[in-house]
């Protein structure tokens, strides 16, 4: 890879070149260059493939191993600035590190087809400024969308301001908006460095500064912003992302969730005057291809998104910030399986450029990379200002059990009561979306479950409907049994977030309700609204999933209780302590963090479990050390490196027998330890039968060459897949 990224090949007239497709083939296909063309490595070119045309990227010299008169000529160059060598790198060692195809992963760099093409001009909304006799509510919202001046898209704009496009268009006719022509709608919206420059403290203006020379130092360096909640970190990395806007290089932000983006866009609005460039799957594919288009041309200074913005075609990266690093969300499952927040730290390696990793719970991996020197580590070990770190207390629920029929214990009672006459704010979490998690059969005992996964169904009962978290079956909310057929003898077992709403509306019916998960707020606009509810104190509980832990800030948010703190905790999942540690510390992070003081309520049934007791006494690094003491013990990440090889089929005699093939055939090495096959946990998902793999080897294995090498050694049918996962996360 290191000669690919060095090496310059300018291929003339006759030449033959490597050109990669984003489609999950093995390698890259050889293309000739015609007469009159010269390419360079990175170009994106138009070719032929069987009977289609399709776009690729120039990767290299031609292989050569294909006959002169088989090899078909390049069909058009497309005007983009090339592929950098940094990001052909990281597509190839992403591909190399995760067993991926290349192509597979270019199709991640490459996500919006439309991008690739010279911009048509667009149809963009203005406000004329005039204003209806009547403004109805939807009016309103539109033209608060476009306050800030920022002709929009019709898609983007009733979506923004939640309005169907008769609104947008009865405005239109009415003389209230009008269509200008364009081509890019964020252009004059730099990022002003000096817009409003905060005072930070001592412990943030020494963090700081040695962030800020590390832009200045221009080489690959990474910082982990160790800091904890209310630390004021995010204030603290725009101080790195100001010190390089300055230089004129561009900065890549990544968030967990979509979710969070919404208060974090008014706080960088806040500091640096303009909204920049966002990056998430929920955008429209128009504004997804002109955020494509601004970071490969330059003209977005900063784009900030979900994982996936890790692959953007950045024309001069300057900076990577990788919020909430420790974040689950940053492992994808799905297609190419790979952690964000490793490619982040590759990326910067190849682009020589600094990474900023930030969280008040580092994972693991990153804590003994800082503690080996790998990292730097800079810490903020109080709040900002006034504020202090929330006082946790656990309950313990044997001793203090609620009522019957209810989830929350007296303790919590009188702590949420008083909060809310005190008038200040409660947040509730319990990690379980829906009414309830299972639901039985008083009578014949039958548990209603998912037809397609080993997994119960979950019923929603605002919606009327019994689900699966995991493929996303549902069906209607059964009235009787459908083994036994009695009627009226299904009962709910145990709390999700809705009954939780709904024993607070019985036992505190005064008080102002809003449940916040993926199935109440579907868009950055809904948590945006219930953020600003928040903000202006028309909420006094507010009900959640880990949708609620990350990153918000609510002023007078004081109290926070846990429903159910032993919730992760079992299950014999390798990271489950540390998530619950991650978890927890970050939910508990929102109460009071200005100078109202805040209280974290626990409820728990092992009040003794290390996990608890270290977040009672605060002791986040004692209980890091006796995890990586129980780590090293165990011979556990990060002190080895596993792999996961995940069979499945349809036919469950089939899978079974490919894992049986791959067992047979597993690498017999030294320290190299085969676990399994073994059914998974989750031993059926979205109607295939799955078995596991687990593969342990010492850090100076090679892991990917065995892997290669054994996976290569066995065959098996398509009616099977077998998926590696690298650094796994989830072992279900
Ligand atoms: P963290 O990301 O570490 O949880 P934040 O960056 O969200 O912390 O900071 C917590 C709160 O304190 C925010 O409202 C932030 O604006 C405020 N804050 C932090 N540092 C400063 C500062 N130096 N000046 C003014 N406000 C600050
Ligand atoms: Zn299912």
């Amino acid at each position: 890879m290191a000669e690919s990224v060095a090496s310059l090949l300018r291929g003339g007239p006759g030449e033959t070149v490597s050109v990669l497709l984003p489609i999950p083939l093995a390698r890259a296909y050889d293309y000739r260059v015609p007469a009159g063309m010269s390419v360079e490595e990175g170009q994106y070119v138009r070719v032929p493939l069987g009977a289609r045309v399709v776009s690729g990227v120039v990767w290299g010299s031609g292989s050569g191993d294909v006959a002169a008169n088989k090899i078909r000529p390049i069909g058009a160059l497309l005007k983009l600035p090339p592929m950098k060598a940094e990001l052909r790198g990281l597509i190839d060692w992403v591909a190399h590190y995760y067993l991926a195809s290349p192509g597979a992963v270019l199709r991640m760099a490459m996500s919006v087809p439309t991008a690739l093409e010279p911009p048509k001009p667009l149809k963009l909304y203005i406000d004329t400024g005039s204003r209806p006799q009547r403004v109805t509510p939807q009016r309103a919202r539109v033209f608060a969308v476009l306050a800030d001046g920022l002709p929009r898209l019709a898609a983007d704009l009733s979506r923004m301001a939640s309005v169907g496009p008769d609104v947008v268009r009865g405005l239109v006719h009415a003389g209230h908006l009008n269509i200008v022509a364009g081509t890019s709608f964020s252009e004059g919206s730099n990022p002003d460095p000096n817009h409003s420059i905060p005072t930070l403290s001592g412990f943030q203006r020494a963090a700081a500064n040695e962030l800020c020379s590390s832009v200045g130092a221009e080489r690959f360096v990474v910082n982990l912003l160790d800091g904890v909640t209310g630390s004021g970190k995010t204030e603290v990395y725009f101080e790195a992302i100001s010190a390089t806007l300055k230089t004129g290089r561009q900065v890549l932000v990544l968030l967990p969730e979509i979710a969070l983006s919404a208060q974090w866009l008014c706080r960088f609005e806040s500091r640096f005057g303009v909204r920049p460039t966002t990056w998430h799957s929920e955008l429209s594919t128009a504004t997804r291809r002109e955020s494509w288009r601004a970071v490969s041309f330059a003209r977005a200074p900063l784009a900030v998104g979900t994982r996936s913005a890790l692959f953007l075609p950045f024309a001069k990266l300057g900076l990577i910030v990788v919020d909430e690093e420790h974040d689950a969300s940053y492992k994808q499952e799905d297609g190419v399986f790979y952690n964000a927040r490793d490619v982040a730290v590759m990326r910067g390696r190849l682009a020589a450029i600094p990474v900023i990793l930030a969280s008040a719970t580092p994972s693991l991996e990153s804590h003994c990379n800082a503690s080996a020197g790998r990292y730097r580590r800079l810490s903020l070990p109080t709040r900002h200002g006034q504020a202090k770190l929330p006082d946790v207390e656990a309950i313990d629920m044997r001793r203090q059990p609620p009522v019957r029929g209810r989830w929350l214990s007296p303790a919590l009672d009188t702590a949420m009561r008083e909060t809310v006459e005190g008038g200040e704010q409660v947040m509730l979490f319990l990690n379980r979306r829906g009414y309830a998690p299972l639901t039985l059969c008083r009578s014949c005992g039958f548990r209603l479950h998912c037809p397609n996964c080993t997994a119960w169904l979950v019923e929603h009962r605002l919606t009327r409907k019994m689900r699966c978290h995991h493929c996303g079956y549902v069906e209607k909310l059964a009235e009787s049994c459908p083994e036994c057929g009695l009627e009226g003898s299904l009962v709910a077992c145990g709390p999700g977030v809705e009954r939780l709403a709904e024993e607070l509306a019985r036992v505190m019916p005064k008080a102002r309700l809003k449940v916040m998960t993926s199935d109440t707020v579907s868009s950055i606009r809904h948590a945006e609204m219930l953020v600003s509810d928040m903000l202006a104190n028309r909420i006094d509980v507010l009900i959640g999933t880990q949708m609620i832990t990350k990153g918000y800030h609510f002023p007078r948010l004081t109290l926070v209780g846990v429903v159910d703190a032993d919730l992760g905790l079992s299950g014999g999942d390798l990271r489950a302590s540390e998530r619950s540690v991650q978890l927890l510390s970050q939910v508990s992070g929102r109460a009071g963090r200005e100078e109202r003081a805040g209280r974290v309520l626990l409820q728990s049934y092992m009040t003794e479990h290390p996990v608890i007791r270290a977040l009672v006494e605060g002791d986040r690094d004692g209980f890091l050390a006796a995890e990586l003491a129980a780590r090293s013990a165990a011979r556990m990440p990060p002190f080895v490196r596993l792999a996961a090889v995940i069979i499945s089929s349809r036919i469950e005699r089939l899978a079974a027998d490919v894992a049986a093939d791959l067992a047979r055939a597993a690498p017999r090495e030294g320290e190299i330890e085969v676990f399994g096959p073994a059914p998974a946990p989750i031993a059926q998902l979205r109607g295939r039968f799955r078995f596991r793999l687990l593969v342990k080897a010492s850090r100076r294995h090679n892991l990917q060459a065995i892997l290669r090498g054994w996976l290569g050694s066995v065959s098996w049918t398509r009616a099977a897949i077998v998926r590696v996962d690298i650094d796994p996360y989830s072992f279900m």
